[in-house]
């Protein structure tokens, strides 16, 4: 079992240097495998082979997966288990991971023994290719980003830290534990950097690991002020793991391409072109119990038209620019996607540690802040006033706060829209 594991990180930690042509054989080879079992064994794909008219003969041809419908968060949801397990699969052999979404849902994913250990070992590459060596001690944040199951395959020396216990008991930890490696949320890492800094602790760790939430500049730089090195940017889903990864160039995201086809779409289905902003649409190779074809994650972002300087021939995604759900209504009605506008006038501001924009009505923003004394009412002011500029809103409420409250799951949005706020 250990054995196999370890193989099998073996041969996935070499992937990325094999050369472009090696790459793209292994990677049609394992969509070709994964559309025929798709289409020929799991119910829902059957029947959505047999609605686009795919025969199964059409399956090995290099653009049947274009022929299948994207699948939406709502359409997963409303399918049934059944529907989207693998004939044949011992019902013992399925493994269900509850997790709850970004908008605090709870949503059921089906997977396998092998799968887990794909997306384990996948984790654990790519700490290992920004220089984590498997007998460093980690600090984790925990509630974790990964469910306990996905976690790399046993690392000997994490040590987890819990994100809603006092920022002080968390630093203490750290200072004993001493970690080479941490990793969290980006706005968690953020957070006890800033706090460490503030409370003149010094922690030295090699890597510093930010993951699934968009990392702002301002954020990068509070980070490496603290740690005294850049954060390596993830980006990760609960349904198919670890996506993308920065090697230490930092210059755009590996894709995980050996594990999962990624493409980027515009509104109308067709392909983005490279460094063109589309939706994020996934086909997942290491799931067989029950296969994820074609799914729309709810994300934003590019491919790089250039390969990466580290040589690694993994493709880079160069801008994801969150949740699409990350949008403010304007008081007209149109719709504007606010996270990265909103950082960039955020970055500008002074005295600023974290913020959230809450939008309870149409045309207005509540923007939650995390200030220290340096955010004057005159800031304030200001602040507002160009918000409500950028953002064409009719009002602009600026409301102080002692924490921000990360959302289920432990992780902190800097947007949180009309959709959401009216529901509850
Ligand atoms: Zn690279």
């Amino acid at each position: 079992m250990l054995l196999r594991k370890a193989v099998q990180l073996a041969r996935m930690h070499r992937t990325p240097w094999r050369s472009i042509a090696s790459l793209e054989r292994l990677r049609q080879r394992r969509l070709r495998r994964t559309l025929e079992h798709a289409c020929r064994r799991v119910p829902c794909y059957q029947r959505l082979a047999a609605e686009s008219g795919l025969r199964p003969a059409d399956l090995s041809a290099p653009d049947a997966l274009q022929a299948l419908p994207v699948t939406t968060k709502r359409d997963l949801h409303a399918r049934a288990p059944k529907d989207r397990i693998a004939a044949g699969t011992r019902p013992d052999s399925v493994v269900t991971l509850h997790t709850s979404g970004t908008t605090g849902e709870i949503e059921d994913i089906l997977c396998d023994r092998v799968a887990i250990d794909l997306r384990g070992a996948a984790i654990t590459r790519s700490l290992l290719h920004v220089g984590y060596r498997l007998t460093d001690r980690i600090a984790t944040q925990t509630p974790s980003t990964t469910p306990a199951s996905l976690r790399p395959p046993r690392v000997p020396r994490r040590s987890e830290i819990t994100f809603n216990r006092p920022i002080e008991e968390q630093l203490a930890q750290l200072a004993e534990l001493r970690p080479r490696v941490i990793e969290g949320y980006a706005s968690w890492v953020e957070q006890i950097a800033v706090a460490a800094l503030a409370a003149g602790l010094t922690l030295r760790p090699a890597v510093v690991v930010a993951t699934s939430e968009v990392l702002t500049e301002a954020m990068r730089d509070r980070i490496r002020q603290a740690f005294g090195v850049a954060p390596i940017d993830q980006y990760s889903c609960w349904e198919v793991g670890l996506i993308a990864w920065q090697c230490r160039e930092r210059r755009g995201m590996h894709v995980n391409a050996d594990l999962m086809e990624v493409e980027i779409l515009r509104p109308d289905g067709t392909h983005a072109e490279p460094d063109e902003l589309g939706a994020v649409v996934i086909t997942d190779f290491q799931n067989r119990t029950a296969p994820l074809l074609r799914y729309d994650i709810g994300d934003l972002a590019a491919l790089s038209s250039e390969p990466c300087a580290c040589g690694r021939s993994l493709p880079l995604l160069t801008r994801v620019d969150g949740r699409r759900n990350d949008v403010l209504i304007l008081a007209d009605g149109s719709t504007v996607m606010a996270t990265t506008v909103l950082a960039g006038v955020m970055r500008e501001v002074c005295g600023v540690a974290a913020y959230q924009a809450r939008q309870g009505r149409r045309g207005e923003m509540n923007l939650l802040v995390e200030a220290d004394p340096r955010f004057r009412a005159a800031d304030e002011r200001r602040l507002a006033a160009r918000l409500a500029g950028t953002f064409q809103l009719e009002r602009v409420r600026i409301e102080r706060t002692d924490r921000i409250e990360p959302g289920a799951g432990g992780k902190r949005r800097p947007v949180v829209p009309l959709s959401e706020t009216a529901a509850r």
